[in-house]
């Protein structure tokens, strides 16, 4: 099984999996990237995962269904292209002989699921859409600073070798704001460095790993004294032991950073 991130729009990533005859994308906001790649591998597209509702991640489902007649998974919650399978917390879906188990993680949209699969070769796959970004997290357009924690935590509590596929190339900007609320994180300063050199091989810094990202990640971070202490300077009503409050201002804080 192949695992590959497809570029779309300016930062978008379309996860692909597929065996050299069958595929599997996540988010297709696009189809054009998507058709390209499975004429190019000469793959027969069999599902489509769909991890909320937002534009750059639903906008080339309609026409990928319709030149491939791929089945579409998506939110129970949220608005989706029809026709669609609705998929709740605690269910899973069954693709190319993998099973991916559906995570809530509502913050960013109010009903933004999370695809976790530990059937493949190799490390468990996770597709968190905009939940959660190496080095940061998605904003919060629907959901509260106490829900992302909670769908942050949900996630930080998987394995370390996970392999977490977002679905935004933000890394550098995301690991510029993680120096500036821990500038003595010594893991932090050298994963900057190692995707630094990445951006400028022109590949990925996707996937990271989650044990990288609960070193690395300041919003996976709340509950660190020094990530508090950060997050306390920025708002003076932050509480260092209610670690949605720390979020909040981390979030506020990355809002404004240039
Ligand atoms: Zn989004
Ligand atoms: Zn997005």
């Amino acid at each position: 099984m192949n695992l590959l991130p497809l570029p779309a729009f300016s930062d978008n990533y379309i996860w692909m999996l597929h065996d050299a005859r069958h595929a599997l994308v996540v988010d297709p906001g696009d189809a054009a990237p998507v058709l390209q790649a499975l004429h190019g591998m000469g793959l027969s597209l069999r599902t489509i995962l769909v991890t909320h509702h937002h534009g750059d991640h639903v906008g080339g489902v309609t026409a990928l269904r319709e030149a491939t007649g791929a089945a579409v998974y998506g939110p129970a919650g949220e608005a989706m292209p029809e026709p669609i399978t609705r998929l709740r917390h605690g269910e899973a879906v069954t693709a190319l002989g993998l099973r991916f188990a559906v995570i809530d993680v509502p913050g960013h949209t109010a009903g933004h699921i999370a695809y976790y699969c530990t059937d493949m070769d190799g490390a468990p796959l996770l597709f968190c859409g905009d939940t959660l970004f190496s080095g940061g997290c998605g904003r919060l357009f629907e959901g509260t600073p106490a829900q992302m924690q909670a769908s942050l935590d949900a996630l930080a509590a998987l394995p370390g070798d996970t392999r977490v596929c977002c679905a935004h190339e933000y890394t550098l900007s995301n690991l510029k704001f993680a120096r500036a609320v821990e500038p003595g994180n010594q893991a932090l300063l050298q994963y900057l460095g190692h995707c630094e050199s990445l951006r400028q091989a022109g590949r990925p810094t996707l996937p990271s790993r989650m044990d990288t990202e609960r070193a690395i990640n300041p919003f996976l971070r709340t509950r660190e004294a020094t990530v508090a202490q950060a997050a306390r300077g920025f708002d003076a009503h932050v509480d260092p032991h209610e670690p949605a409050t720390v979020l909040a201002a981390l979030r506020q804080w990355k809002n404004e950073f240039r």
